[in-house]
Parts: C-alpha cells; sequence; structure tokens
C-alpha cells in the first residue's frame, strides 16, 4: 500500500497532468462542516436529533407542511449564519486556474448551502437543489417542478414565524398551492427539477479526466453515478475525507487522501503555485 505521501504526490501530479481536460469534483457535507453547517443525514456532531430520512422526505410535506417548514427554516436560517471554508475557496481558485491554462473544473455538489457559490465557482451543479429558492408543490405550476422556482427573498414567512401552522404556510403567489422547499427530498428522483441537471451531470462524467470526492460518504444516488462512470473510463478517483475508513471502496484503483479538505485543498494550490485570493479575508 501507498503512504500518505505518496498518495498526496499523485494526487498532485494528477491534477497537474490533467492539462486541458476536466477536473470533476463531487462534493457533500463534510466539506462544509469546517463552516459550521450540520451534515443532513446527521453524525454525533449534529444539531438535529431527529431522523431527517424521515423528515425530509415529500410525504412529510404532505402529512404536516408545518414540520417540514420548520425543520427546513431552521436549517435556511443555520446556512445563512455560516461562511465559505478555505476548501471552498481553494476550489474556486483551483476552477480560474485550471481554466487559464485552457481546462475545465466542474462540481457536482450535493450541498444545498450555496457556500460554493459564495466562495467563487462557477462551474457548479447543485444535483440536490439549493436553499435559495423554493418553489410551488404542484407539479406544472409555472413557479414549481419542472421548471419553475422562487427566490428565497421574495416570499415572506412573516406570519409562519409569528405563528406556524399549516394555515400560515406561504403560498404559490401564481397558483395558490403551498410552497416548499426547492431541494431534492429523499423520496424524489434527479428527474424532478431541471435545476438538478441530472443530464449535465452525466456529461461531465463522461468527460472528467479525473474524479475528487470531498467529504462525501458515497450513501446517495449521484456518488454511485459518478464512480460507476469513473470505473469505466479508467480514470483516477480520489476521496479527501478524514472520517472515510471503507476500505473496500478504494480496491479499485481508488486513493483515499485521510485529509481535511479545508487544509488539504489549499496546499493543493500553494504547491501549484496558486494565489487563493479570498482566504485571507475569510479567516
Ligand atoms: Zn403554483
Amino acid at each position: 500500500m501507498a503512504s500518505e505521501q505518496e498518495n498526496w504526490a499523485r494526487f498532485r501530479e494528477v491534477i497537474e497532468d490533467a492539462g486541458d481536460g476536466l477536473i470533476l469534483f463531487g462534493t457533500g457535507a463534510g466539506i462544509s462542516k469546517a463552516s459550521g453547517i450540520p451534515t443532513f443525514r446527521g453524525d454525533e456532531d449534529a444539531l438535529w436529533e431527529i431522523n431527517p430520512q424521515i423528515l425530509g422526505t415529500y410525504a412529510y410535506f404532505e402529512e404536516t407542511p408545518k414540520g417540514h417548514w420548520e425543520w427546513f427554516l431552521m436549517r435556511l436560517r443555520a446556512y445563512y449564519n455560516c461562511q465559505p471554508n478555505p476548501a471552498h475557496y481553494a476550489m474556486a481558485a483551483l476552477e480560474s486556474w485550471q481554466r487559464k491554462r485552457g481546462g475545465k473544473m466542474g462540481v457536482i455538489t450535493q450541498n444545498v448551502d450555496l457556500l460554493h457559490d459564495r466562495a467563487g465557482t462557477r462551474e457548479l451543479i447543485h444535483i440536490h437543489g439549493d436553499m435559495g429558492h423554493v418553489r410551488c408543490s404542484r407539479y406544472g405550476c409555472k413557479l414549481g417542478a419542472p421548471y419553475g422556482k422562487i427566490p428565497y427573498e421574495d416570499v415572506d414567512f412573516s406570519a409562519f414565524e409569528k405563528e406556524p401552522s399549516d394555515d400560515n404556510v406561504p403560498r404559490c403567489p401564481s397558483c395558490g398551492s403551498l410552497l416548499r422547499i426547492h431541494a431534492l427530498l429523499f423520496d424524489e428522483y434527479y428527474s424532478s427539477h431541471v435545476d438538478y441537471r441530472m443530464q449535465d451531470a452525466l456529461n461531465w462524467i463522461r468527460e472528467a479526466k479525473v474524479m475528487i470526492f470531498v467529504g462525501t460518504s458515497f450513501s446517495v444516488g449521484i456518488t454511485s453515478s459518478m464512480v460507476e462512470g469513473a470505473l469505466k473510463n479508467k480514470i483516477p478517483i480520489f476521496s479527501l475525507n478524514p472520517a472515510n475508513e471503507e476500505d473496500a471502496l478504494f480496491e479499485a484503483g481508488w486513493t483515499n487522501l485521510s485529509v481535511k479538505a479545508e487544509e488539504a485543498l489549499p496546499r493543493l494550490c500553494e504547491e501549484l503555485g496558486i494565489e487563493i485570493p479570498s482566504v485571507a479575508s475569510a479567516l
């Protein structure tokens, strides 16, 4: 087995060698942990001692719109108080560098927290939606799936926040149906909204020259598609995750780097001579 040092050297080399190809990142909750965002699926640090796999479903929204919104507004408030961390900024800097040398970098994020956007990443797919929008719960409404959405700021939650109840859940300005979050719920499909951009994600997976996972637990559908594509195309796969001990996953040419993204990605930039403009102001 290669040492951590050898793995790191190989990681840097593969990024350098990607040249004008596509470097594809897949990011999960772990990258936002250093920003203080609680992970969606719960861990020992999770703020919520409730089961997201029940509360984060469309079935739960239908059963209690009040419960759906109480839970998500709590999360939204947490998100708005968090800032991108050095891992997010390093990825944005890496993308600029990669573009300058004629290549491309893409990020498929499972996170709905918008921290990649705020750090400046441009080629970004929010495969699970984002918390900056809400949408009508009626499929086919112009403000609902599969095409519509409403900026979160445009919705008045004051009545609901004053007195949370099913009756006070904000309604669609177009058709009067209840509003819901603009994110993929556990009992929904990637194809349910164009914003999840599943086809674009599949195109990137086909095109990628190297695939790097950051802070993902490999428990969601998109990571399976990414891994399958990478194995099929025999491209190098790296996973940056201090918590990942599932060695069985790393048999077929995978490299697991047991590092913290907020330390490792700035280090990668430093070693490649890439300046990270925003980190100083972020710290
Ligand atoms: Zn509507």
